[in-house]
């Protein structure tokens, strides 16, 4: 299982108590043996898990394209973060 991070605006369980798992269309459950994350099982925040609810009878995929549409402010936020880290990476190298 992956830790729960909300997809949408990448904040942890821990911050955000009431967050849940969703299963998509496409979830399928592992089998004992198998290590690893299910597909199309995802956890999201409680500030985007009624608006993930609502797309749960649609593959993850879809589910996940059309939320960040719906939520683009957290979307740049994301990319900041991302650049921030690179900026660092490159700084920590020279
Ligand atoms: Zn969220």
């Amino acid at each position: 299982m992956r830790p729960a991070i909300c997809k949408v605006c990448n904040i942890s369980a821990v911050q955000s108590p009431n967050g849940e798992w969703v299963t998509f269309l496409d979830y399928k459950s592992l089998d004992e043996e198998e290590i690893g994350h299910p597909d199309g099982l995802e956890w999201f925040c409680e500030n985007h898990i009624e608006a993930a609810k609502l797309l749960s009878h649609k593959n993850y995929s879809d589910a996940l394209q059309e939320l960040q549409k719906k939520y683009p402010v957290a979307i740049s936020n994301t990319i900041e973060k991302n650049e921030n880290k690179k900026w660092w990476q490159q700084f920590i190298k020279h």
